[in-house]
């Protein structure tokens, strides 16, 4: 099995081509095509399976095949949002989007606390399709309304173990609520607690259960 056959556009398989990937990994074969046909994933994989890459690139693949449905004013309405629990992690998915994203022309952004708002409010302002964020600066932004998710299509919760350690979690359900029900959701996390299968229930419709 190779990315090709997975039916990712040519832009993204030139993208892996140059990271140097040669073949899918499990969780990828396994969750890259349920995304593709726009289902909800509910993925079970630790970091090093290759997750980060199982639901960029066919959030990429679908984000450029489909044009937004904004009717809003935005030129550029956020599309896509990724939560991750931590600055590092957050920076790490974002390395992973701006690789697989270079073909595409589809901008992103990485949100995180404890730097200045400013540069962030001035990126936000070029027009911004993919935020990469932790929770709490991605909500200092919708308090101060220099973000609007109100036209998001994709969710991406990474990590959501961590974020139910860290206490995130009314975080993520605030978020939650600020975005259209119609939408596509991923929940990745290494272990499914009984608080974890809640969260999933609450935001996820009909998902895949997709574990490696
Ligand atoms: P992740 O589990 O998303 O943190 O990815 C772990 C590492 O595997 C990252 O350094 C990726 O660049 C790398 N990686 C992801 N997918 C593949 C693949 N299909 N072949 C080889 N390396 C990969």
């Amino acid at each position: 099995m190779s990315f090709a056959e997975l039916g990712l556009i040519p832009e993204l398989l030139r993208a892996v081509d140059e990271a140097g990937y040669t073949e899918p990994t499990p969780i990828q074969r396994n969750a890259i095509p349920v995304v593709l046909a726009g289902g909800d994933v509910m993925g079970g994989a630790q970091t090093g399976t290759g997750k980060t890459a199982s639901f960029t690139l066919p959030l990429l693949h679908r984000l450029s095949r489909h044009a937004s449905t904004s009717t809003s004013p935005a030129r550029h309405p956020v599309r896509a949002l990724i939560l991750t629990p931590t600055r590092e992690l957050a920076m790490q998915v974002f390395e992973s989007v701006r690789t697989y994203s270079k073909y595409v022309p589809l901008k992103s952004i990485c949100i995180y606390g404890g730097v200045d708002m400013k540069a962030q409010i001035a990126e936000l302002r070029s027009g911004i399709e993919i935020v990469v964020a932790t929770p709490g600066r991605l909500l200092d932004h919708v308090e101060q309304r220099t973000i609007q998710l109100g036209q998001v299509e994709f969710l991406v919760l990474d990590e959501a173990d961590r974020m139910l350690d860290m206490g995130f979690i009314p975080d993520i359900r605030r978020i939650i609520g600020l975005l259209p029900q119609q939408r596509q959701s991923l929940l990745f996390s290494a272990t499914f607690s009984e608080e974890i299968k809640k969260l999933a229930d609450s935001m996820l419709r009909n998902p895949q259960l997709i574990e490696v």
